[in-house]
């Protein structure tokens, strides 16, 4: 844990006690602070005050002894409105901040010397943060990921061990972070999502783009140039750091340009190494090879062994439920491979997964998002047969009525992973992918994604014995 000390024995405002919120209570706590707490869930309180914390109304506090209001990024800032704790906070000239901007805070207060890597983007957060973290442990570094993916990042080791701190962060905490200033930082692509929290796409991105503001001259700002929103912000990027810039066409000055299974570097405006990610098992698709050229270029900023960081891809594991390999099933000449995307919960998500494979035996439904599988469009071409779970199953199936792809409706994943199985084995020699991305939540059958993947696993492994790989047994 990172103890706070920089706000010591003055008096500090908390609400949220999620995994972040809570992480930040104890390392206040332990810092010194007089630290009261705040939830709208009861439950969220009594286990609070059963845990030592001094657990205040802010409804009916004193708001004029805060030195900050410490929000967890789940509650809203700006939009649609703002979270009447942050209008408090406002009246009282309180800032208001998140986890992560006490982290740096310390950083500063401490002098640490320890490395920050900052990633972000839309799509593709935590492969990336996961892959950065897999390739520097890969060459020797001493490295730690945490943020957005699932570890508060005070609950981080401390600093001043010569750690490498890889971190994912949402918009949201981005907002929440006004002393950002990473050794490294990345965009990762900005598609308008979340616009109910940052009330216009414009909104959405500028926030993002504040990744790389405090950028200095040994720093590195990675940022793509695939969608209009990054290239704007590239283009107007003002920092003294070096830029590397990712994209699919075109010579670079300095960066990566991602080839259909991997990517090719420049080095100042000319092409060095050609990276192959065909034999990755888990980077399928041309959406990883981007995930990897930012990893790649965001860890050699801090590590210098280019050749141990490029070794890290082959047997980089995956992150479980992200178009992640899962199985496979091989008899005379046919290959059937079990890929589970189950955290795909809308249609963008999964025209990731179905861009990424040929011969899909895709299963798919759920509890739908509006508009369905609609936007799928010719991303439904390399669908050789469908098969359709839970409350989407018959909306799902209009629209591939219409298109001419054939599909069956199966009710449970058991049936329809059963039943991919049986149609996929009927099908002649070659390579056959049964994909699990349902473009759509889970919530009708399950409390989650990551239980409906596991689920999956279930499913295959009833089908016959060493077709599930262990790691998931
Ligand atoms: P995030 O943390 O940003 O939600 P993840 O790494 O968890 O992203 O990936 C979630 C899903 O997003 C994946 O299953 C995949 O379908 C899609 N995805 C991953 N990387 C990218 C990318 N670089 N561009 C577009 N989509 C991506």
């Amino acid at each position: 844990m990172i103890e706070v000390s920089t706000f010591f024995g003055k008096r500090v405002a908390l609400f949220g006690l999620g995994i972040s919120g809570l992480s930040a209570a104890r390392a206040l706590k332990a810092g010194g602070a007089d630290l009261v707490v705040w939830d709208e869930r009861a439950e969220h309180c009594q286990a609070a005050q059963a845990n030592g914390y001094n657990v205040v109304d802010l409804a009916n506090a004193d708001w004029s002894e805060f030195e900050a209001l410490i929000l967890s990024p789940g509650v809203p800032l700006t939009h649609p409105e703002p979270h009447w704790t942050v209008v408090k906070a406002h009246e009282a000239n309180v800032p208001v901040i998140g986890d992560t901007e006490l982290f740096f805070l310390e950083f500063l207060a401490r002098g640490a010397n320890d490395k920050v890597i900052a990633i972000t983007g839309t799509n593709g957060k935590s492969t990336t943060t996961a892959l950065t973290t897999h390739l520097l442990k890969k060459a020797g570094c001493r490295t730690v990921m945490g943020g957005n993916i699932g570890v508060g990042v005070l609950e981080l080791p401390d600093f001043g061990q010569g750690t490498i701190y890889v971190l994912e962060l949402s918009s949201y905490q981005i907002d929440l972070t006004p002393s950002l200033f990473p050794t490294a930082a990345a965009l990762l692509n900005i598609t308008p999502d979340h616009l109910d929290r940052h009330g216009s796409v414009e909104h959405y991105a500028d926030v993002k783009a504040r990744v790389f503001d405090q950028l200095d001259e040994t720093g590195r700002a990675v940022v793509s140039i695939d969608d209009a929103y990054c290239q704007a912000i590239a283009a107007e990027l003002e920092t003294d750091a070096q830029v590397c810039l990712v994209g699919s066409e075109g010579d670079l000055p300095q960066g990566a340009r991602l080839t259909q299974s991997g990517f090719v570097l420049f080095e100042n405006g000319l092409q060095t190494i050609d990276i192959d990610l065909s034999g990755a098992r888990a980077l399928p698709g041309k959406h990883n090879s981007q995930n990897a050229a930012f990893a790649f270029l965001l860890a050699n900023k801090v590590c210098d062994n280019d050749e141990a960081l490029l070794q890290g891809f082959q047997n980089f594991p995956g992150l479980e439920h992200r178009c992640q390999e899962v199985g496979r099933f091989e008899q005379d000449g046919q290959t059937i491979v079990f890929v589970n995307d189950s955290k795909a919960t809308n249609a963008e998500a999964s025209a990731t997964a179905l861009s990424s494979f040929e011969n899909i035996y895709w299963i798919a439904g759920g509890r739908a998002k509006e508009g369905g599988i609609e936007s799928l469009g010719a991303g439904l071409d390399q669908v050789a047969h469908a098969f359709f779970i839970g409350e989407a199953a018959q909306d799902f199936g209009q629209t591939l009525k219409a298109k001419g792809i054939a599909f069956e409706l199966c009710g449970d994943l058991n049936t329809a992973t059963q039943r991919a199985f049986e149609t996929a084995k009927e099908k002649p020699n070659g390579q056959l992918v049964i994909l699990l991305s349902p473009a759509a939540a889970s919530f009708d059958q399950y409390a989650n994604f990551e239980v409906r993947g596991k689920a999956f696993y279930e499913a295959i492994n009833a089908l016959g014995a060493g077709i599930l790989y262990d790691d998931f047994k």
